[in-house]
């Protein structure tokens, strides 16, 4: 049972600045958008960090900068259902070291809307 609820947290994870797509993701997002492959990797992947594929990203009030699929009002994935594979895997069955720090600060501060806000460097 995971220990956390990714439906009370603003998204940290989605503000990485390297997530890698498979070629089976890229495939993933051209058939959901009805495109072609080679559309789907120039529309929202690049090449860098050592990746062949990694998630274009846009502005964010909160982490600076984060998935081009992520809805920066609702704090949701847009593309649920068509994500890539490291979306789907993480964190894993267990905890998430962002949610228990979040919960801690929300609680400290008493503040149950508070966002935590590390700095990734990019
Ligand atoms: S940082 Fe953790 S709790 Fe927040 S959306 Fe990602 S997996 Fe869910
Ligand atoms: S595809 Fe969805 S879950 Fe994955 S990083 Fe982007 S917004 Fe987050």
């Amino acid at each position: 049972m995971p220990q956390y609820n990714c439906l009370k947290c603003p998204g940290y994870c989605c503000s990485y600045p390297v997530i890698a797509l498979t070629k089976r993701d890229v495939e993933r997002l051209a058939r959901h958008f009805g495109i072609s492959f080679e559309d789907a990797r120039a529309l929202y992947t690049r090449e860098d960090h050592g990746h062949k594929f990694i998630m274009r990203r846009k502005p964010d009030p909160h982490f600076g900068r984060i998935c081009q699929f992520f809805d920066t009002t609702l704090r949701r994935c847009t593309i649920y259902d068509a994500r890539p594979y490291a979306c789907r895997d993480y964190p894993g069955e267990g905890r998430c070291g962002y949610y228990d720090f979040l919960m801690h600060e929300r609680r400290c501060q008493k503040d149950e809307d508070f966002v935590a806000v590390t700095n990734h460097k990019d």
